[in-house]
C-alpha cells in the first residue's frame, strides 16, 4: 500500500541521511588529522596578461594528499572545515606557506609575480583577520607587495557592511584585494563600486559559454567595461579553448588562468613554466 511504501522511503531517507552524518563525522576526523600530520600541499595556477602571453602570478590552491586515499578536491573539505571551523588553521596554514613561497619568489628574481591566496568566507567573518594576517606577514618576514587575497563573491554578499570593512583594512596593510567567482552571488555591477576591491575575477560558468549563449558574452562584455570604467582589473577564470581565449582578447579582458595555459602545479614546475614562456616571448620577437 501506499502507506507501507511512505514507511519504506522514510528508512531508505533515514538510512541514507545516518551513512551522510556518518560521512561528515569522519571527515571531520581526518581533517584533523591531516591538520596534525601536515598532509596539506600548495600548487599554483599561473595568471596570464592575455594581450602578451606572460605568466604575471600565481593563484595558490589547497591539495590535500591523503595517505591512502590521494588527492581529496578542496571543494570537498574546504565546505566541511568552514562548517567546523577547522578552517580557521587550514586558512592560517595557507596564509603562511603561500607568503614563504613569495618571500622565496622575491630572492629568486621572480619578484614581479604576483601571489593570490584565498580567503574563505568563514576567514573573512572572523573579527580580528586582518591583525592576524598582519602577524603572519611579520612572521614570514615579507610584506604585502604583490599580494592578491581573493575573497568570494557570496561570502562579500553575506554581510555587505562587515566585509567593507574588513577588506578595507586589508587594503590598508597594502594587499590588492580580488572578488572572486564573480557573477554568480546575485549581486548587482553598481556593488563594484560601493566595494573596496581591486580585481574582478569572473566566474568560468560564464567563460564556457562563451560561443555558446550570447547574454552570457554581453554580460561579460558589460563586466569588463564597467571594471574598466572603476579602474579594475579583470580577470577570467576557466579558460578552456583558443576561441575563448580570442574572444575574451577581442573585447579587452586584461587578465585569465584556465586549463588552456595551465593547471595548478607545484611551486617547482610553475618556476620553470614562466621561465619557458618568458624564453618563448623573447624568441617570438625576434
Ligand atoms: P577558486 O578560488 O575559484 O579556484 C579556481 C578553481 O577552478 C580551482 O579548483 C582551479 O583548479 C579550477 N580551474 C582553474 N582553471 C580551470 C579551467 O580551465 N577549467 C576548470 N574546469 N577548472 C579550472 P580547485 O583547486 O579544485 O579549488 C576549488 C575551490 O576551492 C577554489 O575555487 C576555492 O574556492 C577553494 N580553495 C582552493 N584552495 C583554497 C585555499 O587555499 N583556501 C580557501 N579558503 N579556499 C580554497
Ligand atoms: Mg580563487
Ligand atoms: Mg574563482
Ligand atoms: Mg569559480
Amino acid at each position: 500500500s501506499v502507506k507501507e511504501k511512505g514507511k519504506d522511503s522514510y528508512c531508505f531517507y533515514s538510512q541514507q541521511m545516518q551513512e551522510k552524518n556518518l560521512r561528515y563525522i569522519d571527515m571531520v576526523n581526518q581533517i584533523r588529522r591531516a591538520i596534525e600530520n601536515e598532509e596539506f600541499l600548495l600548487y599554483y595556477q599561473p595568471k596570464i596578461h592575455l594581450g602578451s602571453g606572460r605568466i604575471v602570478g600565481a593563484e595558490a590552491l589547497i591539495r590535500w594528499l591523503h595517505p591512502e586515499r590521494g588527492f581529496i578536491p578542496p571543494n570537498e573539505f574546504i565546505p566541511v572545515a568552514e562548517q567546523t571551523g577547522q578552517i580557521k588553521e587550514i586558512g592560517a596554514w595557507v596564509l603562511k606557506n603561500a607568503l614563504e613561497q613569495k618571500k622565496a619568489w622575491n630572492k629568486k628574481g621572480y619578484e614581479h609575480l604576483w601571489m593570490s591566496i584565498n580567503l574563505s568566507g568563514r576567514q573573512l567573518s572572523e573579527e580580528n583577520i586582518a591583525k592576524e594576517i598582519g602577524g603572519i606577514l611579520e612572521s614570514v618576514g615579507t610584506d604585502s607587495k604583490g599580494v592578491q587575497l581573493e575573497i568570494t563573491e557570496t561570502a562579500v554578499m553575506t554581510d555587505m557592511e562587515a566585509a567593507v570593512e574588513t577588506l578595507g583594512k586589508l587594503r590598508e596593510l597594502g594587499f590588492r584585494i580580488a572578488l572572486d567567482d564573480f557573477g554568480t552571488g546575485y549581486s548587482s555591477l553598481t556593488y563594484l563600486k560601493k566595494l573596496p576591491i581591486d580585481i574582478v575575477k569572473m566566474d568560468r560558468r560564464f567563460i564556457k559559454n562563451i560561443e555558446n549563449d550570447d547574454a552570457d558574452e554581453a554580460i561579460i562584455e558589460a563586466v569588463i567595461q564597467m571594471a574598466n570604467a572603476l579602474s579594475k582589473h579583470v580577470v577570467a577564470e576557466g579558460i578552456e579553448t583558443i576561441s575563448q581565449l580570442e574572444f575574451l582578447r577581442k573585447i579587452g579582458c586584461g587578465y585569465g588562468q584556465g586549463f588552456l595555459f595551465s593547471k595548478a602545479v607545484p611551486a617547482r614546475e610553475f618556476e620553470e613554466m614562466v621561465t619557458r614562456v618568458d624564453e618563448n616571448i623573447k624568441l617570438a620577437k625576434r
